[in-house]
């Protein structure tokens, strides 16, 4: 066996899947091993974010992820009596511009095992039980090494591009010699889900329980499981808690041992990293393998999401259009910021935690430091990389995602609607446009959908509206992101030839 790819996937976790996913549904020859022959068991992600949920239905996997999960009520931070002291987040009827609930509790094993089967129903190679042991970024290709764990062989794969997912400790980013920054959150704490055996009478919001004894987070999982987090303290011996005694001990102020299941545990130190660099030569790093944060603020996960949708159409438009690096090059320039923003936010919670845990005056607690709390922050957009003028303009909200269009009934989402702006770049106005004969021509070659945008998507969605409302005609990127829109300022024509000259 040793055919060309278009891509080679090292690292078949949520990240990887979901980008073989995109990948296929581009088009592309994909390629995609793991080490391991099963999804990974123990406990990790349990949220997913509006953001996530829509990056998910661009891969037509939407699906497995509402099958598998519960809309989160809220969440705040709690003193050692769970009574509130910051951070309260009422988000059970929220609907972001996204189109979807800000947080979902979903079970991981399903959804893992659920992108498994989906990715087997398509025509991308899988090779389980096949490990990454060598890589080489060549001029026009990646030449890779796999050895067959089963019946120990080694195979020579080539690919004209390579993604590592491949984790925490990936073997893609060691190889091509990327280092990472420590950004200084290394703590251990003990995770554990439980499945109940009765009803549920527990919260519906997260906790952060801010105990000076044991800092502590409380989930409410997709039904019947629930999780705590316990911290490690220094004084404590790490390998006690995955007894089960030690753990009922802990859970006890919440359930009785016989009203539920210890069904995963395990102990990890809650690192906060970033690679120094996203992408060498031909290959990049995504998910846990580029960045890993605290889970506290629940987007590890979805910040590998984010990578995923942010360079599978920049690897596709490249092959397609045979384009050269430029494009590419956005990826780190683009990511990189925001998933540091992730990590560094990520521990800032834990942060959080520590000082309201130190004082009997949550009042006292400096605002800096309150201000990395639920409802404090939100996610920035993109700065530097592929929009109008090379970074991102407020005033025509480019480096932030176009609204996702809405049909309602009776006040509630009925449809969403982002498939009309296809898969490429879209030109979306209220009225007609005219385009001349070349710019259109280079905007078919890039496989651009033209939208008039119906008046009830308008009047109906206030997100779609106040973009509108800033120019007249908006070019989106296939990742959903504003490049930039014409207005009194710039013509069309400027608006594509800029992006003609960045691409
Ligand atoms: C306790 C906890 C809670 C969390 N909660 C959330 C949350 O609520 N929301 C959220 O968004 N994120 C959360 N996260 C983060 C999230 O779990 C991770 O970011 C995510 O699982 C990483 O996915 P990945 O696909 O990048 O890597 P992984 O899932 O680690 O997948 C890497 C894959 O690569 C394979 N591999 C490794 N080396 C090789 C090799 N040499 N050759 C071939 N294959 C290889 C491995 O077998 C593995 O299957 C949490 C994390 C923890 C620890």
């Amino acid at each position: 066996m040793n055919q060309d790819f278009d891509v080679i996937i090292v690292g078949l976790g949520p990240v990887g899947s979901l980008t073989a996913l995109l990948l296929e549904e581009s088009g592309l020859k994909v390629l995609a091993i793991d080490k391991e022959n099963e999804i990974y068991s123990l406990p990790r992600a349990v949220t997913i974010s509006d953001e996530g949920l829509r990056i998910a239905q661009a891969a037509n996997i939407e699906d497995i992820y509402l099958k598998n999960s519960t809309k989160l009520g809220g969440a705040a931070f709690v003193n050692k009596n769970l009574e509130v002291i910051g951070g309260v987040l009422d988000i059970e009827d929220v609907i972001t511009s996204n189109g979807w609930a800000p947080s979902r509790m979903f079970h991981q094993p399903l959804t893992d095992q659920a992108m498994r089967d989906e990715l087997r129903r398509t025509k991308v190679t899988i090779l389980l039980e096949h490990e990454l042991i060598d890589l080489k970024n060549e001029e026009t290709h990646v030449n890779v090494c796999i050895k067959d764990l089963k019946n120990k062989k080694d195979f020579q794969f080539s690919s004209k591009y390579l993604i590592g997912s491949d984790g925490g400790a990936s073997s893609v980013r060691s190889l091509l010699e990327i280092s990472q920054e420590d950004l200084n959150y290394n703590q251990d704490w003990v995770v554990v889900d439980v499945k109940l055996k009765g009803k549920n009478q527990l919260d519906n919001r997260a906790l952060q329980i801010c105990d000076p004894e044991r800092l502590c987070t409380y989930i409410p999982s997709h039904l019947p499981f629930r999780r705590w987090e316990f911290m490690i303290n220094e004084s404590d011996n790490k390998n006690d808690f995955l007894d089960d005694e030690k753990i009922q001990n802990l859970i006890k102020r919440w359930l009785q041992p016989d009203q539920y299941q210890i069904v995963r545990k395990a102990v990890y130190q809650f690192h906060s990293v970033i690679a120094e660099k996203l992408n060498k030569g031909r290959s990049f790093l995504i998910g846990d393998a580029a960045h890993q944060a605290p889970p506290f603020m629940g987007e590890g996960m979805m910040s590998g999401y984010r990578d995923a949708m942010n360079v599978y159409w920049k690897i596709a438009l490249t092959i397609q259009n045979n384009l050269d690096h430029k494009l590419l090059n956005t990826y780190q320039k683009e990511r990189k910021p925001h998933a540091k923003f992730v990590v560094e936010n990520s521990a800032g919670i834990g942060e959080l935690m520590e000082a309201y845990a130190k004082t009997d005056d949550p009042s006292k607690v400096p605002d800096v430091l309150v201000a990395k709390g639920y409802g404090s922050f939100v996610l920035p957009g993109l700065d530097e990389g592929l929009f109008y003028g090379g970074k991102a303009d407020e005033s025509m909200n480019s480096g932030h995602l176009f609204p996702q269009p809405l049909i309602y009934k009776n006040n509630e989402v009925f449809k969403r609607e982002d498939e009309i702006l296809g898969n490429s770049f879209t030109l979306i106005s209220k009225d007609k446009i005219s385009i001349g004969k070349q710019d259109k021509k280079f905007l078919q070659d890039i496989g651009c959908t033209f939208v008039i945008l119906d008046e009830h998507y308008i009047s109906q969605n206030h997100w779609v509206k106040k973009v509108l409302d800033l120019g007249e005609v908006f070019l989106i990127r296939p990742d959903k992101y504003i490049f930039g829109c014409s207005s009194n300022k710039v013509s069309l024509e400027q608006l594509i030839d800029d992006l003609r000259k960045r691409i």
